[in-house]
């Protein structure tokens, strides 16, 4: 085997969301980086196989066509090529990383060899820091027979032929959810079966029981504390799952399977143990400045072993990471205290910080501002007057926040950056809203809130008075 060995200042294992933002911010500095991954293309899962891909499709689903499958993946593929430069080898190129295409392994701490396809020759970096961003992969059900069905995943999704007539998801987080929805709209029978007991689990209850509502009314059937336990192909277009549902054992028919059940990290193929990198079967274990026990070497975006599994994260991961690389322990640790997710169904869920069940387990004393869209002049003008904002206050600051509504997600930045400058909600107050927009919403929440919070404080003082003004009329 032939091999040689060059050094880098930094190399990045993996070129998706976390490592190729490292990368630039690092290139830009004047480092010599040294970008790996094993895919021939940049840009990782959320380009390829997660956000982008599955955002378009939400969006062709909410203009209410049922399409022609092969053109919905035409202009998929159109979007992915639009978004692709800012990701690609070429351009991270042209900041003046090195890209290598092959199959990273650590000989030691400080030492990666890169294997080709063919796995006859490999090259060897050396660099005095590492950084590991090599995300997730779907983590597949071991349900006897599931392998010999028509069973995809978000990477293998877009490989089917045509729209099937129904579809069974496994699986209630963002994934199976947004799924159900983009799929049902495109006319296809949609069920979902979750083991627990509401689809979304971990968000507020209200808007998990709110969004299930509104699948169940556009036709999809939701199996909540359900258990898939055998999967029979019968013909090519016809599957049967067993079932359990709620101690009963039933039998589903179902044209083709998706699997939305979880992620796995991408580490087996790594040979962490040489350089002494902890990891279980989450991912890898870092500090708050995403380093590992081995502390040159970090780990980034979905492989660390966390709930934050974004690609927002996955950059804010890449840029505390950046800050500690030069500024070593004087840069600020990762604050994971306001992070933001959104579901972008219709209506959106968005959420940040704490929902109420945690602000519950960790005892603390909130106080809720609780206000509906219905309200809102916009809602009210687009149709869409479903959803509610609920903050959670602690003397008047942002704890926690689910936002439900078309543009949930938007709404969300205001309130991070309450939250993140430690600003009480009257800072919303002060800035103008633009009528009639979405954003107006948190300015009308906290309007009603605080106002009633008035009528309270006066309301003591107010009932004497108006007694004492009735007998002065007499
Ligand atoms: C269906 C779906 C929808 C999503 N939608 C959203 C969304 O709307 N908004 C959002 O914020 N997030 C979304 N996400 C999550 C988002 O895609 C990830 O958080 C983000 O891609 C994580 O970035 P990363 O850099 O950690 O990993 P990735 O972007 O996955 O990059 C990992 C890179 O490492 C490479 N790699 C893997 N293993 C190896 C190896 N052994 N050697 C070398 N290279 C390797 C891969 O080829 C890849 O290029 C979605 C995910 C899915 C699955």
């Amino acid at each position: 085997m032939k091999s040689k060995t060059k050094h880098k200042s930094l190399i990045i294992i993996g070129g998706g969301s976390g490592g190729l933002a490292l990368a630039g911010r690092m290139a830009r500095l004047g480092l010599q980086v040294g970008i790996i991954d094993h895919y021939a293309q940049l840009g990782g899962d959320c380009l390829h196989l997660g956000c982008v891909p599955s955002k378009t499709l939400l969006a062709i689903a909410k203009q209410g066509i049922e399409g022609d499958w092969e053109q919905i993946k035409q202009h998929i593929n159109q979007v992915r090529e639009r978004i692709q430069p800012r990701y690609s080898q070429q351009y991270v190129e042209q900041l003046g990383c090195e890209v290598v295409i092959g199959s990273p392994k650590f000989i030691d701490p400080n030492q990666v060899a890169i294997f080709s396809r063919d796995n006859l020759s490999h090259v060897i970096w050396q660099a005095p820091k590492i950084v590991i961003a090599t995300g997730t992969r779907p983590m597949i059900l071991p349900v006897p027979g599931l392998d010999k069905t028509e069973t995809y995943t978000n990477e293998t999704i877009y490989n089917l032929e045509s729209l099937p007539k129904s579809m069974v998801i496994i699986g209630a987080g963002v994934t199976g959810i947004e799924f159900a929805q983009a799929f049902q709209r495109l006319g296809v029978k949609v069920t979902v079966l979750v083991h627990s007991e509401r689809i979304l689990r971990t968000l507020d209850k209200q808007a998990s029981e709110l969004l299930s509502a509104v699948l169940k009314k556009e036709g999809i059937e939701i199996y909540t504390r359900a258990k898939i336990k055998q999967a029979t192909k019968v013909n090519a277009h016809k599957i049967n799952l067993v079932i359990e549902h709620q101690d009963t054992l039933m039998t589903l028919e179902t044209e083709v399977v998706f699997l939305a059940t979880g992620r796995l990290p991408n580490i087996e193929n790594l040979d962490l143990d040489q350089a002494g990198v902890p990891y279980h079967a989450q991912g890898i274990i870092v500090d708050g400045y995403f380093r590992t026990k081995a502390k040159h070497i970090y780990a980034i975006g979905d492989v660390i072993a966390w709930p934050h599994r974004y690609a927002h994260m996955a950059e804010y991961s890449a840029k505390i990471v950046s800050r500690h690389l030069y500024l070593k322990n004087f840069a600020p640790k990762a604050n994971l205290n306001w992070v933001p997710g959104v579901i972008f169904t219709q209506p959106e869920i968005g959420s940040l910080g704490l929902t109420e069940q945690e602000a519950q387990e960790k005892k603390i004393a909130y106080d809720i501002l609780y206000w509906e869209f219905k309200a809102l002049d916009r809602a009210i003008i687009d149709s869409r007057p479903q959803g509610f904002i609920k903050l959670l206050l602690v003397k008047q600051k942002v704890v926690g926040a689910t936002v439900v509504c078309e543009r949930a997600g938007e709404i969300l930045a205001e309130l991070g950056l309450l939250m993140q400058k430690n600003l009480p909600i009257q800072a919303i107050l002060e800035t103008i809203h633009a009528y009639p927009t979405w954003g107006e919403s948190l300015q009308r929440a906290i309007q009603a809130y605080l106002d009633k919070q008035q009528d309270k404080q006066v309301m003591p003082y107010f009932i004497p008075w108006k007694i004492i003004s009735w007998f002065c009329k007499r």
